[in-house]
């Protein structure tokens, strides 16, 4: 599936050039903590790029979705403000992109149900990606909202026609799903639903300091509103190895070709020339490299954003617009699925 969604993507690629006005964007993230570089490269470098040209953007707090593998969201208001901010800062207009909240579309929700009744609980165990996930919360038994969570998050695809969703690597199987309910739901009653397409970034699974995927849950994460010595801070503890000599061998070096990578896209280089610069320059060399090329690439997005949090009223008023404008659109998607099932009394 993911060599068929790479191979896509450029075909995608001259759609939306040629018919920016034909495509509508749904993604979005769980305030789970501040964003990090996996999505700055992964989605959010995406996201801003299909704004500007000219496709309609929708952004989803998925607030509903943090207690998928913890008991409860911590410092909800600010961790939601944080993502929002963090957004605007690489380049989100609020002018032009919906953003949104699950817990205040309540129409959303709703939409659950029916796409529960259209696969079986063997399809939601065999989801790699849940199984990942559960798998890195230790021993935590698994919930209800984790083994279900990809439909309610097919619904939010769904609920306002996206047909193109900006995700790293691990949504495709989310995606998929997304793919066969809208068809199976067709099947069953009527066409309502669109069936949306995954858009993978330039890194489609970027790795943290530790060698494994960069995550805001797993403390491995450069966050893009670090400040510089924390981020060096964070650098300095990386996982490296000890040859002298750094190269890009991603599956050899899978922790230093890792950090390689993160260097090479913050400077908009090959991984191949990045490595070859520091040369036998060895960990500290590493390190060091990775950190100023972080540190440059950011440094106007952190600056932007400082000026963005001076205002604490500019993210409440955006998620106020935005969550009106989500809520006709899922009242009216909610209004057709309800037709389609015969539930008009
Ligand atoms: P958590 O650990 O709380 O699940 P997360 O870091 O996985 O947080 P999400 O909010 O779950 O972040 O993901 C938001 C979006 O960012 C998704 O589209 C996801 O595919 C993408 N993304 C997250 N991490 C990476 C990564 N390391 N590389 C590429 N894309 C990523
Ligand atoms: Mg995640």
């Amino acid at each position: 599936s993911f060599a068929r969604v790479q191979a896509r993507s450029a075909e995608l690629e001259r759609s939306i050039a040629a018919a920016p006005e034909s495509f509508r964007v749904l993604t979005g993230d769980r305030p789970t903590g501040p964003l990090h570089l996996g999505h700055y490269f992964g989605t959010l470098l995406n996201r801003v790029r299909l704004q500007q040209a000219g496709v309609e953007v929708l952004v989803l707090v998925a607030d509903y979705q943090v207690i998928t593998d913890r008991d409860r969201g911590e410092d909800l208001p600010e961790v939601v403000t944080e993502l929002v901010l963090d957004q605007l800062a690489a380049g989100l207009d609020p002018e032009r992109t919906t953003f949104f909240c699950h817990s205040a579309v309540p129409a959303l929700n709703q939409l659950l149900l029916p796409l529960l009744s259209l696969v079986t609980v063997a399809e939601l165990h065999r989801n790699p990606t849940v199984k990942a996930e559960t798998a890195a919360t230790g021993d935590r038994p698994m919930s209800g909202l984790m083994l279900t969570y990809p439909l309610h998050q097919a619904a939010d695809i769904l609920f306002c026609g996206a047909n193109l969703v900006p995700v790293g690597r691990d949504q495709l199987p989310h995606l998929e799903l997304t793919r066969t309910v809208a068809r199976r739901f067709a099947h069953r009653y009527a066409p309502v639903f669109v069936q949306p397409e995954a858009l993978l970034g330039d890194a489609p699974l970027l790795l943290g300091t530790d060698g494994t995927k960069m995550s805001k849950s797993r403390g491995n994460a450069v966050s893009l509103r670090a400040d510089e010595d924390t981020t060096a801070q964070l650098f300095r503890r990386a996982v490296t190895d000890s040859e002298r000599t750094i190269t890009y061998e991603p599956q050899r070096r899978r922790e230093v070709s890792g950090l390689v990578l993160l260097g090479a896209l913050c400077r908009g280089e090959a991984p191949e020339d990045f490595a070859a610069a520091i040369g036998g320059g060895g960990a500290t060399g590493l390190k060091t490299a990775v950190t100023e090329a972080v540190n440059e690439r950011l440094r106007p997005l952190r600056a932007r954003r400082a000026e963005l949090a001076a205002d604490p009223t500019i993210v409440r008023e955006v998620l106020r617009r935005g969550n009106a404008v989500a809520n006709e659109i899922a009242g009216h998607t909610l209004d057709r699925v309800r037709t389609a099932m015969g539930m008009r009394y």
